[in-house]
C-alpha cells in the first residue's frame, strides 16, 4: 500500500499519512517503532529540535537502509533559535545525520517570527529545503506573514481533531493555499474522545477502530496526518485508513462534535509563545 501524496503549493509532493515522533523517550522503544513503521509502509516522519530526538530519528533511519528520497522528513525551527535559522537548521540536519530536510517549519508564532521568516526563505532558495511552512499559525499570523514575505508557506501545522476543528482556519488556508497538517490528530487520545459515541457508532458502521475513523475523517478533510504510537498493533491500525470512505452524512455528524477545545498550547497565548523563546533546545 502507498499512501496517496498532496501537492504543495511548489509541486513538492508529501505522503498524506506519516508518522509523528513528540514525546518518544526511550531509545530502544524509538528505534523499535521506527522499524515496525518502515516494515508497513510508513516513509514520512514529523519530528522538531525541541523532541529531543532527532539523534534517534537519525540513527533510525540509517539502520533501515531506505533511500533517502523515499523518505519525508520534517522538522521545525524553535524560536528561542530564531536569532539565527541557519545555524538551527544545520543543527538540525547534523543530528539527523541528512544533508536536507523536506519540510522545516517555524514552530511557534513567537515574537520575530517575520526575521524568522525572512531567514527560512533564504534556506528555501539556497535549496538547502525542499519546502518551508510554519506552524501554529492562526489567520492573523498568516496575515502579518503574507505582508512581506516572498514565499508563503506550504503548510501550517495545527492542533485538529474532532473536539478543535477549526473551520474558519481551514477554509483561509484552502483559499490561500497552503496544505493543512494536523497535530495531535487523535486529540492525543484524551478527553474521552475515544468514547465519544458518535465516533463508536461509527466504527462499529464500519467495522474499524474510533481511531481509524477520526484518522479517515482526517484525510477526507484533506488534512496531512501523522498520529504517534510506539505500538506495533496500533501503527498498523493508524495505517489502515485507505479502504474504506466516511459518507458525507457521517462527516456532517463528526462536524457535530467541534467543542472549540485544545489539549495543547494557544497560539494566541502571548505569555506562552514568549516563553518558547526562553526555553533552549538540548540535545
Ligand atoms: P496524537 O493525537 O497522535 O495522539 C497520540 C496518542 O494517541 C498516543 O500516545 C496513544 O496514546 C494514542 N493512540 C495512537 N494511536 C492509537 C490507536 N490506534 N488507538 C488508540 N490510541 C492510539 O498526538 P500527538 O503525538 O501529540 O500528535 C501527533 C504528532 O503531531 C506528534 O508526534 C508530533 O509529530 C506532532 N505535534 C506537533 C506539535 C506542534 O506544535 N507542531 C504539537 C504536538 C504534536
Amino acid at each position: 500500500m502507498t499512501v496517496p501524496k498532496i501537492t504543495l503549493n511548489n509541486n513538492v509532493q508529501i505522503p498524506q499519512l506519516g508518522m509523528g515522533v513528540f514525546k518518544m523517550q526511550d531509545h530502544k522503544q524509538f528505534i523499535q517503532a521506527f522499524q515496525w513503521a518502515i516494515e508497513i509502509g510508513y516513509r514520512h516522519f514529523d519530528t522538531a529540535a525541541i523532541y529531543g530526538n532527532e539523534k534517534w530519528l537519525g540513527e533510525a533511519i540509517k539502520k533501515a537502509g531506505i533511500k533517502r528520497e523515499e523518505l519525508f522528513i520534517t522538522s521545525k525551527l524553535w524560536p528561542a533559535e530564531f536569532d539565527n535559522p541557519q545555524k538551527a537548521y544545520e543543527n538540525s540536519l547534523k543530528r539527523l545525520g541528512l544533508d536536507y530536510l523536506d519540510l522545516y517549519l517555524i514552530h511557534w508564532p513567537a515574537p520575530d517570527y517575520e526575521q524568522a521568516w525572512q531567514a527560512m526563505e533564504q534556506l528555501y532558495q539556497d535549496h538547502a529545503v525542499r519546502a518551508i511552512g510554519v506552524s501554529n499559525f492562526m489567520i492573523k499570523h498568516l496575515e502579518k506573514l503574507q505582508q512581506q514575505a516572498q514565499i508563503m508557506p506550504a503548510v501550517d501545522q495545527v492542533e485538529l481533531h474532532p473536539y478543535l476543528q477549526r473551520p474558519k482556519l481551514l477554509a483561509y488556508l484552502q483559499d490561500n493555499d497552503i496544505a493543512v497538517e494536523a497535530w495531535g490528530p487523535l486529540g492525543q487520545g484524551i478527553n474521552g474522545v475515544f468514547a465519544e459515541p458518535i465516533l463508536q457508532n461509527l466504527a462499529q458502521k464500519y467495522h474499524k477502530s474510533v481511531a481509524q475513523v477520526i484518522l479517515r475523517w482526517h484525510l477526507q478533510r484533506h488534512a496531512i496526518i501523522f498520529p504517534k504510537s510506539i505500538h506495533q498493533e496500533r501503527l498498523q491500525q493508524n495505517f489502515d485508513i485507505f479502504d474504506f470512505e466516511l459518507s458525507t452524512d457521517d462527516m456532517n455528524a463528526i462536524s457535530t462534535l467541534d467543542k472549540n477545545q485544545p489539549n495543547g498550547s494557544d497560539p494566541n497565548d502571548d505569555e506562552h509563545l514568549a516563553q518558547t523563546k526562553l526555553r533552549p533546545v538540548i540535545n
